[in-house]
């Protein structure tokens, strides 16, 4: 699902109204109200997995047969990025990151997220978490193409990197 700014005020209710200058921002309409609403992207974790020399991409529950995408989630409180995503590794394949290495990070506005993507070898046997999870693949890192939208960028940087 695309992200849809929102159009109404969490604290009263009123519609929000643009603000001259101020793109990341809305403001109550209510005159007696006067709160911003702040539009930041929500910071989303990505784990390039790579596990005897295989790219490990996984298909989301819902997703359509031929889409296969990175590990990714949502940081926790006090989480940092790293430890995030290493946890979402763990959680949804069960397997153990040994190594991390920041890719960098990606602006995706349809989403209105920002993707923290790292490279993480990992090893052990994969155990998929069915409920997020409808599949997964391994793809050799030399035949690994970049998708042209969210965590394609990081993918393209990985691979620019790797060949050096
Ligand atoms: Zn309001």
């Amino acid at each position: 699902m695309p992200y849809i700014p929102p159009a109404h005020c969490g604290r009263c209710g009123g519609a929000l109204q643009p603000v001259a200058g101020k793109p990341g921002q809305r403001l109550c309409s209510d005159p007696g109200c006067g709160e911003i609403t702040y539009l930041s992207p929500v910071p989303v974790v990505a784990a390039i997995v790579e596990r005897q020399g295989k790219i490990v991409l996984v298909r989301g529950q819902g997703w359509p047969e031929s889409w296969y995408g990175l590990v990714t989630g949502f940081l926790e409180p006090e989480e940092s990025p790293d430890a995030a995503a290493r946890r979402e590794v763990a959680e949804e394949l069960g397997l153990t990151v040994e190594q991390s290495t920041l890719i960098g990070a990606y602006p995706f506005a349809r989403m209105n997220q920002v993707i923290i993507a790292y490279h993480m070898p990992a090893s052990g046997e994969i155990v998929l978490d069915t409920t997020e999870l409808a599949g997964f693949k391994e793809v050799p890192v030399e035949k690994l193409r970049p998708w042209d939208f969210g965590t394609g960028a990081a993918v393209r940087d990985f691979l620019a990197r790797r060949r050096g």
